[in-house]
């Protein structure tokens, strides 16, 4: 199963079918095709951090919500540090990140079981994890860049939805989005070490390029811990884009040399 592209005027996203089934969320992914901002963050950056014109990125905004029809004040906004801590976010947290300062901070995963609370993490190149437990319900979205994937952040979410919510991993549904994969993907030696330590499969992770250079694969280290905690393969919605191959679709931190937007991953339970 994969993403679906679709597009609304200019502006193109992804959605996962198996999500929209359920009539539980709405939710979607952005690319960098049908926003206002100049280069280098041409066009739909989503990142607020940035140097970037902040009305052109408020616009941008605009014009994803109002394409998967989210309201803009029911946004919540990670703060990201490739970390592997998660928050809770609920209605009090509503706008922070966007139309107020924020207390959330250095979480890469957020998660909720409570409506019209919108959810959004953000990445250019890392791997978007998206989470629908369609029985509680609950919804979450993690950030898994490389030490992510390693801090096991996939894992650590479901784990967390099964302590406190209760969910059963066999009813969650997951997207795994659009993110550098191993045909860009190398790494040197510390990166692959830190894999080798964290996974006793990591010579399927891998493919050893020489002279301490490894092509790595992020989503089979991710989609494989997901399975581990019980996350049914069938359950699983991959993407078969690479941000770095499709640059002309999405920013690429790696493509674009590190100076490039933010794409996002929004989801709220209706
Ligand atoms: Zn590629």
């Amino acid at each position: 199963m994969d993403f679906e592209m679709r597009q609304k005027e200019v502006l193109k996203y992804l959605v996962i079918p198996s999500f929209e089934k359920t009539g539980l969320v709405r939710h979607g992914f952005s690319t960098r095709i049908g926003g206002v901002s100049d280069k280098p963050y041409d066009y739909l950056n989503l990142g607020l951090k940035k140097a970037d014109n902040l009305e052109n990125v408020l616009e941008n905004y605009r014009i994803m919500c109002d394409a998967i029809d989210i309201d803009l004040y029911s946004l919540v906004l990670s703060d990201q540090v490739h970390g592997d801590e998660i928050y809770e976010a609920g209605v009090v947290d509503r706008g922070k990140g966007i139309w107020k300062a924020s207390d959330i901070f250095r979480k890469d995963a957020l998660i909720t079981k409570q409506k019209k609370v919108a959810l959004v993490t953000f990445y250019a190149d890392c791997v978007p994890l998206f989470f629908l437990d369609v029985e509680t319900p609950a919804i979450a979205l993690a950030h898994a860049g490389w030490r992510g994937t390693v801090k096991k952040i996939g894992q650590k979410t479901v784990a967390w939805m099964m302590k406190n919510y209760g969910s059963d991993p066999g009813n969650i549904l997951v997207g795994i989005g659009p993110c550098i994969k191993k045909c860009c993907y190398e790494v040197d030696e510390p990166v692959a070490s830190e894999f080798k330590k964290a996974f006793a499969y990591f010579e399927e992770l891998m493919v050893d390029k020489g002279e301490g250079h490894f092509m790595l694969d992020l989503v089979m280290a991710n989609s494989r811990q997901l399975e581990e905690i019980g996350i049914k393969p069938q359950n699983m919605t991959i993407s078969h884009y690479c941000t770095c191959c499709s640059n002309d679709i999405f920013f690429s931190y790696r493509a674009d040399g590190g100076k490039t937007g933010s794409m996002a991953a929004f989801i709220e339970l209706v």
